[in-house]
């Protein structure tokens, strides 16, 4: 009797761990429309939640009185080879190390550039035909994009090395033999911007982004947006409520000390999670940094393998072989 309820127990434990390994090989599927639309990112995982819950969400439609920041970012761009990779929800461009910016006196490095179609953001209610957004990092995990319009005009030279090299089909990074790319170059030369706090536009829509939208589009052509929608059209999430955040110019920030000690200690929380993420998978730095849902698998795999001895063993670096492979695959916008 005793031996058997030992068995029923250890058959329980190998399910768990089955159904753990499961989980965690297979990342939470989630896109543009119907039962994983924008709508429902809060519901398809836990770790989604702030898709729903959060207060400070992007993207905003940037009210026609919002102020405009003066030209203060400091670009210390540099040319990057190319490595261009589409992700199954955008195209993205991933940079070389040594290109930042500076924002209030904080260094964030840029990782990658990506698009939507049309625009995410909106200013007095109009989007872009497109946005690009600059995605930036600071040493202790906190996340700066830059954004920018994309409107049908003149055709955008410094784009053409991406847009001849875009991979029509969802699959790993490309390293394209001799082609560059330059940030520098593709930006609007007038560097006003307006600014808010707002989150990822894309699962786990984590908070505490610093968010840098340039009041001036680029110019692309109809050809150049049609070749970009022939691989991926409508990848933008609707704007989301202000709520009680307000568009600011970086100058008066010392104004108000108070709200910004309480806006650090939650950008600090973030930022754990976020910095334990993109350790593991730093090739794949994205706007979406924290890739893993996290629901206690790790902690189960571990009672499992003590438990199991060294069928737990194999279930558990089993699972962690495929999660860790999860973490690689995934890329996100
Ligand atoms: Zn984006």
């Amino acid at each position: 009797m005793r031996k058997l309820s030992l068995l029923t127990f250890a058959a329980v434990l190998c399910f768990v761990g089955l159904t753990s390994m499961a989980y965690a090989s297979d990342p939470v599927h989630w896109g543009y429309e119907g039962d994983i639309g924008p709508d429902k990112w809060g519901d398809l995982s836990p770790d989604f939640a702030a898709c729903s819950t959060g207060v400070e969400q992007s993207p905003v439609d940037i009210v026609a009185d919002a102020p405009v920041n003066e030209a203060d970012i400091q670009f210390n761009y540099q040319p990057s080879a190319l490595t261009v990779v589409n992700n199954g929800h955008t195209i993205q461009a991933n940079y070389d190390e040594g290109s930042s910016i500076v924002v209030d006196g904080t260094t964030y490095n840029l990782l990658q550039f990506h698009f939507h179609e049309h625009s995410e953001n909106t200013i007095a209610g109009e989007p872009g035909a497109m946005e690009v957004h600059f995605v930036h990092r600071n040493d202790s995990g906190d996340l700066a994009v830059v954004g920018a319009m994309l409107n049908v005009g003149a055709e955008s030279e410094s784009l053409a090395p991406v847009w001849t090299n875009m991979p029509a089909e969802e699959g790993e990074p490309v390293a394209v033999d001799g082609a560059t790319v330059s940030a520098d170059d593709i930006l609007p030369a007038d560097r006003t911007y307006y600014r808010f706090n707002g989150s990822l536009t894309t699962p786990p829509c984590s908070e505490g982004v610093t968010w840098l939208v340039m009041t001036n589009p680029i110019e692309i052509s109809e050809e150049q947006l049609a070749s970009f929608q022939q691989i991926h059209s409508g990848n933008y999430r609707p704007v989301q409520p202000m709520n009680d955040r307000e568009f600011f110019v970086s100058a008066d920030m010392d104004t108000a000390p108070a709200e910004m000690e309480a806006e650090m200690e939650e950008e600090a929380l973030d930022t754990e999670m976020e910095a334990e993420m993109t350790e593991a998978a730093p090739e794949t730095a994205s706007e979406t940094p924290a890739a893993l849902p996290q629901t206690g698998g790790e902690n189960n795999s571990v009672m499992l393998s003590m438990l199991l001895g060294s069928t737990g063993l194999i279930i558990f670096l089993g699972g962690l072989k495929l999660r860790r492979r999860a973490v690689l695959v995934r890329k996100d916008s």
